[in-house]
């Protein structure tokens, strides 16, 4: 697969704690004193792609331990579901698919279980059993042919929620894929999931008042509701990539907010692109009217899951289906006759 350069980030990594604190003055509101605090951040690399953890905390020692503890949490999480890694979990389920069931952490099982979730709320637009398909392109962009009729359908009988197993007991948890040759890739909910897994891991330090988690361009923020300061995100506009641009910003304490887009990664076949999203129902790269769909929701595995169903589904059908989900909201840029027309869902509370 293709990929842009870094900096054609489909969402702007800006999120920063508005200064809320400034004393009061004529044009201004007053703003309820609220206690210090200190600030750390870490970059790092994460899921192909840069990232960033930002906290705030009461002290030094609480703020670098949260840092530590999403980093930990960052790094489990991409060696038990990446389906690039052969020493994944995920990788060990897709290698036994047909044969028998993997043992696998509970995070994984939680993980799996969420994307079956999400797929069903999205109507199937969201199938993380995509796997064989996104083989088969990938195979396809290798060897600058397209796959034939036989290879799609082939793939498509192998997407099939309900063979996917999975069984707890005695704190153990196990996995299987019922037929040979069945895949999961997690690879379309994994950022924002990943982002409130690492959150909720900073939370847990005593003193921190406000964590961020950035993964690419996607990402989430938590901010304590008594030291009410909202991060702050930028949404990107998908057409000027390069430029950083700004296409909306948005505030909250306590969000995920999820961008997938075409423009960014795809498969190149005989000097044309195709979107490395899949219409699950095809088997084909999806051609769709949006540029970029931003979801907004508390849920960020859901906001990242529901994102990319919104490229699946279209700008018409991006915005039905957000608007039957309570909760999620979201921007979607839609290509009319070389125009972008904004679609916002009604509950969708960007600045603009
Ligand atoms: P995102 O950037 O979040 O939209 O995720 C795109 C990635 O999700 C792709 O690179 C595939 O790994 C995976 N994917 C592609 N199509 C689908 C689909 N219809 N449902 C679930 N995952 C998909
Ligand atoms: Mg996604």
């Amino acid at each position: 697969m293709t990929r842009g350069r870094a900096s054609a980030l489909i969402f702007l990594a800006i999120a920063s704690v508005l200064a809320l604190s400034l004393p009061g003055c004529d044009d201004q509101p007053a703003v309820p004193a609220v206690p210090q605090a200190v600030r750390c951040e870490s970059d790092f690399s994460a899921m192909s792609t840069d990232g960033q953890i930002i906290v705030y905390a009461s002290n030094d020692t609480a703020c670098h331990l949260a840092i530590a503890a999403a980093q930990q949490v960052l790094h489990d999480i991409e060696t038990d579901i990446s389906a690039f890694r052969a020493d994944s979990e995920i990788s060990a389920i897709n290698s036994a698919a047909g044969a028998g069931a993997v043992a696998i952490s509970p995070r994984t099982a939680r993980a799996i279980q969420a994307a079956k979730d999400y797929s069903r709320l999205s109507g199937g637009a969201f199938n993380p059993l995509v796997g064989p398909i996104m083989q088969l392109w990938r195979t396809a962009a290798d060897e600058q042919r397209l796959p034939s009729d036989d290879e799609i359908r082939a793939a498509l009988s192998l997407l099939d929620l309900e063979q996917i197993k999975l069984a707890a007991g005695d704190g153990r948890h196990i996995c299987r894929l019922e037929r040979p040759g069945m895949m999961l890739d997690l690879g379309g909910m994994a950022k924002g999931w990943a982002a409130d897994e690492a959150i909720a891991a900073a939370r847990q330090v005593k003193g921190v008042r406000a964590v961020l988690v950035m993964i690419g361009g996607d990402g989430a923020g938590w901010s304590d509701p008594a030291w009410s300061r909202p991060w702050s995100f930028g949404i990107q506009n998908p057409r000027r990539p390069e430029t950083r641009e700004i296409a909306d910003r948005l505030q909250a304490l306590n969000l995920a907010v999820v961008t997938s887009g075409n423009y960014y990664r795809y498969f190149e076949i005989r000097g044309r692109r195709y979107s490395h999203i899949i219409n699950p129902r095809t088997g084909l790269p999806v051609e769709s009217d949006v540029l970029s769909a931003t979801v907004t929701d508390a849920d960020g595995g859901r906001a990242d899951a529901l994102a990319t169903a919104c490229m699946v589904l279209g700008a018409e059908g991006a915005v039905e289906l957000l608007e039957g989900i309570e909760g999620a909201e979201g921007l979607i840029l839609q290509m009319v006759d070389g125009r972008t027309v904004a679609r916002r869902t009604s509950g969708y509370q960007g600045e603009k």
